[in-house]
């Protein structure tokens, strides 16, 4: 019941009254009009009561009808984004009339930015490797980028980059700057974990996160910080840092919203399936990490109310429910500080 928990909506709704089958048939509402609603299972009215409910879930049904070419006219006569697969299109205007509904009832405020993150950091770390890594390869940072959204004005307010120089293998594979465009150079001429970290933590306390602002980590799939920063901060004999504990993983995030199979949600599908192409040099950290907030910018437009959904406790990679609540991540604090 993930994807229905988020939507508020039951399935059995959806496919009720206007399924055909016999039961009551409604015409459209996706112009507000208010019909009435003959047939009312009690599943229907168990954990929805309000009446706004069924009507949404009726306006989905609708929605769930129509063609990708009738999505888009709608979409565009409603000054939406028209761009991407069905599924993402059918999502958008889903969430759109059910924020409209809502908000119309007064069951959910139009301002709510006192419950939701005001910033979003995504990280998307880029390792040494070789071309064929063998299971025990460590892997160690070699750049640190970070992309701030602002939830608020939906843009990329900022964004720190730094390169880190490796000290198990300090000299990089052919294969390693070929993918990633980070040259030997580059890392000779960077600092060590320790001090990116440091910068990374100054940078996001003058931005005020965890202090004045509510935030949380992002990152493309669950390895940057179960696996990277894990091994990284084992590697340079630090803490793993607080910030750092929980993290929303997008691919997670968005197979959920947009109901697509989880095998779908790399960068490349997610940007396709929305119909976009990725800009600048995949592989360059900073560029992911661009990319990756283009697509969280895209999800919170669409009324994804993108939540930390995944964590490391006790070193283990653990899965939040999405039924926890809604918290910002701390303030970030220098790798040597005991808390
Ligand atoms: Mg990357």
């Amino acid at each position: 019941m993930e994807e229905e928990q988020k939507e508020n909506l039951p399935r059995a709704a959806e496919s009720g009254p206007v399924s055909g089958q016999g039961q009551v048939k409604q015409r459209s509402r996706l112009d507000g009009q208010e019909l009435p609603v003959k047939a009312t299972p009690a599943a229907y009215v168990k954990d929805f009561s309000d009446p706004v409910y069924k009507e949404i879930a009726v306006t989905n049904g609708q929605i769930n009808r129509m063609t990708r070419d009738e999505l888009r006219i709608k979409l565009a006569e409603l000054y939406l984004e028209t761009r991407g697969v069905k599924d993402v299109l059918r999502k958008r205007l889903k969430n759109y009339y059910k924020k409209q509904k809502l908000t119309q009832t007064l069951l959910i405020k139009p301002e709510c930015s006192d419950t939701y993150y005001d910033y979003i950091c995504v990280i998307d770390f880029e390792a040494t490797c070789e071309e064929n890594n063998p299971p025990e390869y460590l892997h160690e940072i070699i750049e640190f980028p970070v992309a701030l959204v602002n939830t608020r004005t939906l843009e990329i307010e900022d964004t720190f980059q730094e390169y880190v120089k490796p000290e198990l293998k300090p000299k990089l594979t052919e294969f390693c700057t070929k993918l990633t465009g980070i040259t030997q150079d580059m890392v000779d001429k960077a600092g060590s974990f320790p001090d990116v970290l440091q910068r990374v933590v100054d940078w996001m306390r003058e931005k005020e996160l965890g202090i004045k602002c509510r935030y949380a980590v992002l990152t493309d799939g669950s390895w940057d910080m179960s696996k990277f920063l894990n091994v990284q901060c084992h590697l340079s004999s630090i803490e793993y840092p607080r910030f750092a504990k929980k993290w929303i993983n997008i691919r997670k995030s968005y197979g959920n919203f947009y109901k697509v199979p989880r095998t779908q949600t790399k960068l490349a599908s997610m940007l396709e399936k929305m119909g976009m192409k990725y800009e600048g040099r995949p592989h360059c950290g900073l560029d992911d990490s661009l990319n990756i907030a283009r697509i969280a910018i895209r999800m919170l437009q669409d009324g994804c109310e993108l939540r930390m959904n995944e964590r490391l406790h006790g070193g283990q990679l653990t899965s939040l429910p999405n039924t926890s609540p809604l918290e910002s991540a701390p303030p970030p604090y220098s790798p040597w500080q005991k808390i």
